[in-house]
């Protein structure tokens, strides 16, 4: 009944018999570095995201502070925070992309570091060394890395020389000269795509089928670039024209370890937006996964990056060619997070607190297989956006299913923001398990006072293609217009 308690002496042999363990265990890396983890963070989003990083400081044992816009005031999860800081007024020019409001914030309420999401400031290199400057730790690369990955002709040169594949072109921005441009559009071939080093969201790409076309696109989209983006840098690359949208989820940490957590098939999209997201991709060979994953991996290590990132890749015909990479958590992590059970938003915190990644490679194992609908408050068919107030929200259960939302019945959506009202993630042993517990989810989720996209994601998870695998990102465009050419 009474369990005998270890000697004094005993109890110190074992002590020391445990830290020498602890040392042999750390200098294989298993084990990480005793560090100062971070005793309060603040989180500068909103939404299911600011939620989603509260759970993960929360778990920590991390106190959390929420800004917030006026708008935001009555949110739950700004509730839940263990401070909350209102920011401004609704516009997000006026709170979430205010800086200095931001670092008031932090420093009003003493927080030690600032979690940027993903959106609003998360890729503004800008605002990364404001915050370092300030005296507090950014969750998130180094701002030069974030500098160099924003800009679109330099992050394709740095992984070209870290031996990334890219898609076809030249290096650099196109010469003004006419002629030059008109040679270089040959070397590659038509289809070409003008991109603008300095364009996100989308926006800023031309696409050229013929000469006769291609002089009046660099203008145009020169001209675009310059007024959208501040850089009238532009710059030309094959045309890919049936290609999909395949990424590498990277974690590295500030003393030289890299892992890939596999990859992410985003492939249903509409206008470059994706609604549905998956890993592993299907049909996606096991050999080209790690060796295109080891190479993100070693491009990480060659530049010294630190935190979570991505790769985006367009692959076609068993081939990737990187188009960008994204220097932040993604909406679509949770899928890489079912597969491999490693919480990517913990890691981040872990490794800006300069701890060592506690797994290497071999430990990482791809288990089942994960779907994420994004659930925005659209119109299904329109795509217009449905703000207003949600009078039922009911969210689906059971094994394997995962609801990210920071909304509730009787919640508001304000039109200032995003549509995104949440993220429904099935797991199944199999892709055939997970679909299927995404459609019994869909089935059972409830919402109403405003319109939601769950009936085109219901539509999905029943289209031959889909349930086949491996469409390409034109196949949701391609299929809406069809459709409405029937009606
Ligand atoms: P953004 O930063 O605006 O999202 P990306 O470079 O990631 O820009 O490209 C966005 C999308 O544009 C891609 O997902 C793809 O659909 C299309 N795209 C970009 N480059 C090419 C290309 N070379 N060939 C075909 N499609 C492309």
């Amino acid at each position: 009944m009474f369990e005998k308690k270890p000697s004094l002496k005993l109890a110190d042999e074992m002590s020391q018999a445990t830290a020498l363990k602890n040392k042999i265990l750390r200098a294989a890396t298993i084990l990480p570095e005793p560090v100062q983890m971070f005793e309060k963070i603040l989180i500068a989003n909103r939404g299911e995201i600011a939620l989603r990083i509260q759970r993960a400081c929360r778990e920590m044992g991390i106190k959390t502070v929420a800004v917030h816009s006026e708008a935001d005031a009555d949110a739950k999860y700004v509730k839940l925070a263990d401070e909350s800081v209102c920011i401004g007024p609704a516009p997000s020019s006026q709170s979430y992309l205010q800086v200095p409001a931001i670092i008031s914030a932090a420093e009003v309420t003493d927080a030690q570091a600032i979690h940027p999401g993903y959106g609003f400031l998360s890729e503004n290199a800008d605002f990364a060394e404001r915050v370092e400057k300030s005296g507090f730790v950014f969750i998130g690369p180094r701002a030069e890395t974030i500098r160099l990955m924003g800009d679109k002709v330099s992050a394709k040169n740095a992984m070209k020389k870290a031996g990334v594949p890219c898609v076809p072109g030249v290096d650099g921005a196109l010469p003004d000269d006419p002629a030059e441009i008109i040679k270089i559009a040959r070397s590659i071939g038509y289809p070409v795509i003008i991109k603008a080093a300095g364009g996100g969201g989308g926006r800023g790409m031309r696409v050229v089928h013929t000469e006769a076309a291609l002089l009046n696109a660099v203008v145009m989209t020169r001209s675009e670039a310059q007024s959208a983006f501040n850089n009238p840098m532009v710059y030309m690359e094959k045309f890919l024209e049936n290609p999909r949208h395949i990424e590498i989820q990277i974690l590295a940490d500030q003393h030289g370890n890299a892992v890939y957590l596999g990859e992410r098939d985003c492939s249903m999209q509409r206008r470059h937006q994706k609604i549905i997201e998956e890993a592993p991709a299907p049909l996606l060979n096991p050999k080209l996964r790690n060796k295109i994953g080891e190479r993100c991996a070693e491009a990480c290590r060659k530049i010294g990056y630190r935190g979570a990132g991505t790769f985006e890749f367009l692959y076609e015909n068993g081939e990737f060619f990187f188009i960008e990479m994204n220097t932040r958590v993604q909406v679509e992590h949770p899928v890489s997070e079912m597969i491999t059970g490693i919480d990517i938003v913990q890691q981040q915190i872990r490794i800006a607190a300069g701890e060592k990644l506690p797994f290497r490679q071999k430990d990482i194992e791809f288990r089942g297989h994960a779907i994420e609908c994004r659930i925005n408050a659209e119109h299904p068919y329109k795509f217009t956006p449905s703000p207003g107030r949600i009078t039922t929200w009911h969210t689906p259960g059971g094994p394997g299913i995962r609801v990210d939302s920071h909304v509730y019945a009787n919640y508001f959506v304000p039109p200032h923001y995003d549509s995104m009202i949440g993220k429904l993630i099935a797991y199944g042993d199999t892709r055939e398990q997970a679909l299927a517990r995404m459609r019994t989810a869909l089935s059972e989720m409830a919402v109403e006072g405003i319109e939601t996209n769950i009936p085109l994601h219901q539509e999905l998870m029943l289209d031959a293609a889909f349930i086949q695998g491996g469409t390409s990102i034109h196949y949701l465009e391609h299929k809406l217009a069809e459709s409405k050419k029937v009606k």
